[in-house]
């Protein structure tokens, strides 16, 4: 959204974290990529800021705030760097803010604190090495005995796992129920039958960790499981519903990078004794991205402020997801482009834009699954008897 329709709260906080993106994030995020070191020193930032209290209860030592706010704060990080946006994502909105949706009280005092100051680490363990979009056709079971849950099976693609003190872990109590057989659990770091593996090799955000979570016989008490049985799938879901809205805004960060640093570069560039940016064919490429990521943002932010008054949302954030993470690989390809072969090459930001947009489209729900979310939302169904 363009900064005059944002409120004087908005700007103020717009403005807070643009300037610790821009002099703290964003000049480490080249070393971080090259080096795929976690970012903790722009994490322990995030959190000194108050930021990783954003939408949640004062009560637990959270600074509440709006869907918009988060918007906001999300697309700043990723324009600096995308790897700590999903970073900071998958600790707050996956994993914090499924806390306070759906834990108890005990639960809440006792996890939240820690995770709103940077104590703890946070992470969601949903996906599976057979089961991503179909989520709820997982194997990870979990059999009740002795007041106590035991998982077996595997997570795969974690983001933060390697790092984490709490994930939040999703499992079966009975496979033949499919959706309504599912928990989750609040699995602490040191459980027993609990393992770790990194994953390595990941084409862009290479920053953000993430790891293979493995169940051998892993014992968490049923106090930690997070709502009823059976509900698991549903909490989930309704988790990633609110958590769409802020790739989209990672996605509207990217964007805004790539297009930032086309323009610095055109204007500097000279061929055929003009400045690239005097050429109408690449005018036209800028043209295009203002004009796309202008969209996605809108989009975005329309999501944010229909969930912050509490009316349908589900369908706006599917298409700002699905929109936003499109016009991010778009508009990074643009970039490269326009840098010609230094765009290529590291550590023009460039290649990183790149290489960072493409998984926007595919975690959180792949763009395929966004546009099945929509098109049952949008086109009535046939009447039954018919
Ligand atoms: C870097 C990274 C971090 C991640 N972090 C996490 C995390 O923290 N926690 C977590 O739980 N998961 C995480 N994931 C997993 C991510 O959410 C899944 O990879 C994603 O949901 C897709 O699942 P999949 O990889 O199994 O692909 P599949 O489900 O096998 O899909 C493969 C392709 O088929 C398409 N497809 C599937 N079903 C349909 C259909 N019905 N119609 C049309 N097309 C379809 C998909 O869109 C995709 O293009 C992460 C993934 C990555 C890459």
């Amino acid at each position: 959204m363009d900064d005059q329709l944002l409120s004087e709260d908005e700007l103020l906080l717009k403005n807070t974290i643009k300037d610790f993106a821009d002099n703290t994030i964003a000049p480490r995020a080249a070393h971080h990529d090259e080096t795929g070191e976690f970012p903790w020193e722009n994490m322990r930032g995030l959190a000194e800021m108050g930021l990783f209290g954003l939408g949640i209860d004062e009560e637990y030592g959270g600074s509440g705030g709006t869907n918009r706010q988060v918007a906001i704060v999300v697309e700043e990080i990723a324009r600096a760097c995308a790897a700590t946006a999903t970073t900071y994502g998958a600790h707050l909105f996956l994993c914090l803010h499924f806390i306070q949706m759906y834990g108890t009280d005990g639960q809440k005092r006792q996890f939240i604190p820690p995770l709103v100051k940077g104590e703890t680490i946070g992470a969601f363990a949903l996906t599976e090495p057979d089961s991503g979009s179909d989520a709820a056709a997982m194997h990870t079971t979990a059999t009740g005995s002795d007041g106590s849950y035991l998982l077996n099976g595997s997570k795969t693609f974690i983001t933060n796992a390697d790092e984490a003190d709490v994930l939040i872990v999703m499992a079966s109590v009975d496979r033949s129920l499919r959706a309504r057989g599912i928990i989750a659990l609040i699995v602490e770091k040191d459980s027993t039958g609990l393992s770790i593996n990194p994953l390595h090799g990941k084409m862009g955000i290479r920053a953000s960790s993430t790891a293979e979570v493995v169940f051998d016989n892993c014992a968490v008490p049923m106090e930690n499981r997070l709502g009823d049985e059976g509900a698991g799938f549903r909490e989930a879901m309704e988790v990633l519903n609110g958590s769409r809205l802020t790739i989209a805004a990672q996605s509207v960060g990217i964007a805004q990078a790539a297009y930032d640093s086309a323009l610095a570069y055109v204007q500097q560039r000279r061929a055929f004794g003009q400045r690239l940016a005097d050429f109408q064919g690449l005018q036209w490429m800028l043209v295009d991205m203002a004009t796309s990521i202008e969209t996605a943002r809108l989009l975005t932010h329309k999501a944010a402020t229909l969930r912050d008054n509490g009316l349908p949302y589900i369908t706006t954030a599917s298409m700002a997801k699905l929109h936003a993470s499109k016009v991010a690989v778009e508009c990074a390809d643009k970039a490269v482009q326009m840098h010609g072969g230094i765009g290529y090459f590291a550590p023009t930001d460039a290649e990183r834009f790149y290489r960072d947009a493409k998984v926007m489209e595919i975690y959180e729900g792949a763009s395929e699954v966004q546009r099945l979310i929509i098109a049952r939302n949008i086109i009535p169904r046939e009447e039954s008897g018919n």
